[in-house]
């Protein structure tokens, strides 16, 4: 009789160490969340327009502008709400009149839906491909192009090329930002939240602006166009500048995703961060190729993103793998959902240990010979 799910107890000694896979909000550092811990009786639950608070974003700040090498001339800027409330203030804010969005996969349809509803926007440029794939941009008379670093649904990354000498290039980086490198000529608004590859909490969007997206911000603040205050790039720009937000952001947030940066860039920076993560992901996908019942579900090897392994699993129920991981410790295994495909999803992002990744491997082949 084979095993039920219920019945698979995994070995102690075969688990990681740390069972959080999850491709956001992901696995927070115990080191980050002891120093937060530390600083606590000073910091949470005081102003955010003091000094200690406004000395923590602006370690944050200068250690994003560290960690991406960042031209002098950029800036970066922040405000609450993550990236999905960024989409509406870049379609205020960025957005002139006209946009070109790559569309393949659930995050990246959404900033060109948010585009298509604004009546005050062109109808958008949407070049669509499969979940799986990724679409290139075209040369085209719009003002901005929108792309996206790593399809966090799909585990696609996307190379970051300007498509045209004319247009701002915005780029949502959520869980791509500190793990994947990129270069700041061919991009000029590379945008995310702190809760999947910065290891921190939700709730905050920062942006690393060039000065072409910041001229760009302040034109259109300055004119006529309607724009609530809390989606104001230009109102934001104006607090970022003063190490701070327009309206009260989550300490904890800013504090542990500062702590990540810091950590990465004493680590030896993006490239080590990045390094890390190929470790990661490339135990992932040598391992499904070495299996006959997984396999990569991103044919095209040089697309397989390193932080988020999306797995295909045949003659196994992914579903079931996933609830026995989860009963065992091991959580956050499950694909995206609205994908519908028998898949595992698997982050690896910076905070996760190779050796966990290694672990994890050697737990779910335990469950398919368990379940065999
Ligand atoms: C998670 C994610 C988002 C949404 O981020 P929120 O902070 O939850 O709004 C957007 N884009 C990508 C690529 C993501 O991975």
């Amino acid at each position: 009789m084979s095993a039920t799910e219920n019945s698979i107890s995994l070995p102690a000694e075969i688990l990681p160490k740390d069972g959080r896979f999850g491709s956001g909000p992901s696995k927070v550092r115990e080191e980050a969340v002891n120093a937060l811990l530390a600083a606590a009786p000073t910091y949470l639950g005081t102003s955010h327009r003091q000094n200690t608070v406004k000395y923590h974003v602006s370690r944050l700040r200068r250690g994003l502008s560290s960690l991406f090498q960042l031209p002098t001339d950029w800036e970066i800027i922040l405000g609450n709400g993550g990236t999905t409330l960024f989409w509406d203030a870049a379609s205020f804010g960025l957005i002139n009149s006209s946009s070109q969005h790559l569309d393949f996969g659930e995050f990246s349809s959404k900033f060109a839906t948010v585009v298509q509803k604004a009546p005050h926007l062109d109808e958008p440029e949407v070049i669509r491909s499969e979940p799986g794939t990724c679409p290139s941009p075209t040369a085209s008379t719009v003002d901005t192009y929108a792309l996206t670093h790593n399809e966090t649904s799909t585990g696609v990354t996307a190379p970051l090329n300007r498509p045209a000498k004319e247009g701002l290039v915005l780029v949502d980086a959520t869980s791509a930002a500190g793990a994947i490198s990129w270069n700041p000529s061919e991009v000029d608004c590379y945008y995310f939240a702190p809760q999947k590859a910065l290891a921190s909490e939700g709730g905050l969007w920062l942006a690393a602006c060039s000065p072409a997206a910041i001229e760009r911000i302040e034109k259109i603040s300055s004119g006529d166009r309607w724009t609530p205050a809390g989606l104001d790039l230009g109102i934001a720009l104006s607090n970022s500048r003063q190490d701070q937000t327009y309206n009260t952001p989550s300490l904890a947030t800013i504090f542990l995703a500062a702590e990540m940066v810091e950590w990465i860039n004493n680590s030896g920076g993006l490239s080590w961060a990045e390094q890390r993560c190929l470790q990661s992901s490339g135990i992932i996908y040598q391992w499904a190729s070495d299996r006959s019942f997984a396999q990569p579900f991103v044919t095209e090897a040089d697309k397989r993103s390193p932080v988020v392994c999306t797995i295909d699993l045949e003659g196994v129920d992914a579903d079931t793998i996933a609830t026995v991981l989860r009963a065992n410790g091991i959580v956050d295994t499950e694909s995206y959902r609205k994908l519908g495909r028998n898949q595992l999803r698997l982050a690896t992002f910076p905070a996760v240990e190779p050796a966990d990744v290694e672990a994890l491997c050697a737990c779910i082949d335990f469950i398919v010979d368990a379940l065999d």
